[in-house]
C-alpha cells in the first residue's frame, strides 16, 4: 500500500496538519509518532501562552488562526482547559516605552485591544503585583489566552481519525529514502511507502533530515519551566516581565508556572536534561518573588525543561526539501501560539494550495549560526 501523505511528529504541529489533511479531501493519511502518546514531548512542556504580542505581524496572523483552531477544539470537546483567557499583562522599564506604544498601536490597528498602563493602573487592576517597580510600564493584552496544547492534539487527532486518518504510536521513523515515484518511511525493518511526506518532528526535523542528506538550518536550545504552589493561592493574570525574561502562567487556584527564557546553546533532542537544571530550581522562585509579596510563602513543586528550534532568521521553516519531502518546524520557542496555523499551512504547502518561499527551509545555508530567543517584542535583536 501507498499512503497519498506520511506525517511524522504528532505534536501540536502534525497533529494540525493531519487534521487539515483530512479536511483536504485526502482519503489515505497516516501520522507516527514515536512516543506512545500524541503532544507528548515540547508541545506537553509548554506554558501554553498564546498572545498576539509579537513581533511579526506574520506570526499575529498565524496566532489568530491557531486561536480559531484551538476554539474549535474547545467547542467539539467542551474540554475548558483548552483554552483560557486570562489576558496577559507585559512589564517594561521606561526606556522601552517607544516600543510598547509601538506594539499596542499595531495591535490596535488590527482591532486588538492593548492597553499600556503605568503603575497606578497595575496596581489598580492586580495589587499582587506589589513589588514591581515604581517606574514599570505595562501593557495589557487582554485577549490573550492559555491553552492545553495535549488536549488540544488530542482532539484534534480524534476528529481526524473520525475522518480516516490512520495513525500509529509508538513508532519511530529511523531513515526517509527517496524513491522516484514514493518516499520510503523506514521503522525498525518495516519501510512504508508514501506519495508525500510531510516532516512535523519538532526539534528531531533536522537530525532526521540530516541522515537523510538534507541539513536543515535548525539548532534546539534548552527552555526551563517550573511549577510553584502558593498555598494561599493568587490573583495574576499572564504576566512576561521583559527586563528579566520571567513569565507567570496561571494554572489553577494553588499552582502558577513559572519560566525565566532561554539558555542559548545547542542540545542533542535525543540526550539533553529534561528537568530544570539546579540554578533554574535555586533561582526561579526568588525571581517571582521580587514581582508579588504573594510568592513569599510559595515554595517549588516541580521543574522541567524541553527543547525549542531556532532558525538564522528566526523564521520558521516550511516547504519543500526535496521532491515529495516537506518540513514544518523551527518554532523558536513560541509554537504552541501559532502551531495550529503552521501545521495546516505546512499541509497546504504539501498539497501545493499554498506558497512560501520565504520560509523555504533551505534557504539558509545553515552551520554555526547563532541560536536566538524568537519570542521577544524586538524585532532586532
Ligand atoms: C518549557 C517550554 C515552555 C514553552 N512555552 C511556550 C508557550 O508558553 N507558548 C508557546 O507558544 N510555545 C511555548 N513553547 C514552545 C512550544 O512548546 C513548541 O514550539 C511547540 O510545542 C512545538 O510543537 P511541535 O509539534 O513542532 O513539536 P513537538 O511537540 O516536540 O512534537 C514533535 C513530535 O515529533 C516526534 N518525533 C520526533 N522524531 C520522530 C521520529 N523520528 N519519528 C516519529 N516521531 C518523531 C516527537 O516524539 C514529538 O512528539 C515552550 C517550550 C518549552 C520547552
Amino acid at each position: 500500500m501507498k499512503y497519498e501523505l506520511i506525517i511524522i511528529g504528532a505534536g501540536v504541529w502534525g497533529t494540525s496538519a493531519a487534521l487539515a489533511a483530512m479536511r483536504s479531501g485526502l482519503t489515505s493519511v497516516l501520522l507516527v509518532e514515536a512516543n506512545a502518546g500524541v503532544a507528548s514531548e515540547s508541545s506537553a512542556k509548554a506554558g501554553g501562552i498564546v498572545t498576539d504580542l509579537v513581533w511579526h505581524p506574520e506570526d499575529v496572523d498565524w496566532v489568530q488562526r491557531s486561536r480559531q483552531l484551538y476554539q474549535e477544539a474547545y467547542e467539539r470537546t467542551r474540554d475548558r482547559s483548552i483554552l483560557q483567557r486570562y489576558g496577559m499583562l507585559t512589564l517594561a522599564e521606561p526606556s522601552r516605552r517607544d516600543l510598547l506604544q509601538k506594539r499596542a498601536n499595531g495591535l490596535e490597528d488590527r482591532g486588538i485591544v492593548a492597553e499600556l498602563w503605568d503603575i497606578t493602573a497595575i496596581h489598580k487592576e492586580f495589587p499582587e503585583l506589589d513589588r514591581v517597580d515604581p517606574e514599570t510600564l505595562g501593557l495589557w493584552t487582554p485577549g490573550d489566552f492559555h491553552v492545553n496544547p495535549t488536549a488540544y492534539a488530542e482532539s484534534a487527532v480524534a476528529e481526524a481519525k473520525n475522518q480516516g486518518l490512520s495513525v500509529r504510536l509508538g513508532s519511530r521513523v529511523d531513515r526517509l529514502d527517496l524513491n522516484s515515484s514514493s518516499v520510503s518511511v523506514q521503522i525498525g525493518n518495516e519501510s512504508l511507502q508514501a506519495e508525500k511526506v510531510l516532516v512535523t518532528a519538532g526539534t528531531w526535523s533536522a537530525k532526521l533530515l540530516g541522515q537523510s542528506g538534507f541539513h536543515l538550518p535548525m539548532r534546539p536550545y534548552r527552555v526551563q519551566l517550573s511549577s510553584l504552589d502558593f498555598p494561599q493561592g493568587y490573583h495574576l493574570p499572564m504576566v512576561w516581565e521583559l527586563k528579566t525574561d520571567v513569565y507567570l502562567v496561571p494554572d489553577g487556584p494553588h499552582n502558577l508556572l513559572a519560566g525565566d527564557g532561554t539558555r542559548l546553546f545547542e542540545h542533542d533532542p535525543d540526550d539533553y536534561q529534561t528537568t530544570g537544571d539546579d540554578e533554574f530550581e535555586s533561582t526561579i522562585a526568588a525571581q517571582v518573588i521580587n514581582l508579588t509579596s504573594k510568592a513569599d510563602a510559595a515554595g517549588l513543586r516541580t521543574s522541567w525543561a524541553g527543547l525549542a528550534g531556532s532558525t538564522p532568521d528566526r523564521r520558521p521553516l516550511i516547504g519543500q526539501v526535496a521532491k515529495r519531502l516537506f518540513v514544518a518546524c523551527g518554532d523558536q520557542g513560541f509554537g504552541v501560539m501559532r502551531g495550529p496555523a503552521l501545521g495546516e499551512l505546512g499541509l497546504k504547502v504539501a498539497l501545493g494550495e499554498a506558497e512560501v518561499p520565504h520560509l523555504n527551509p533551505l534557504r539558509h545555508p545553515g552551520g554555526d549560526f547563532p541560536i536566538r530567543p524568537g519570542f521577544t517584542l524586538e524585532e532586532e535583536l
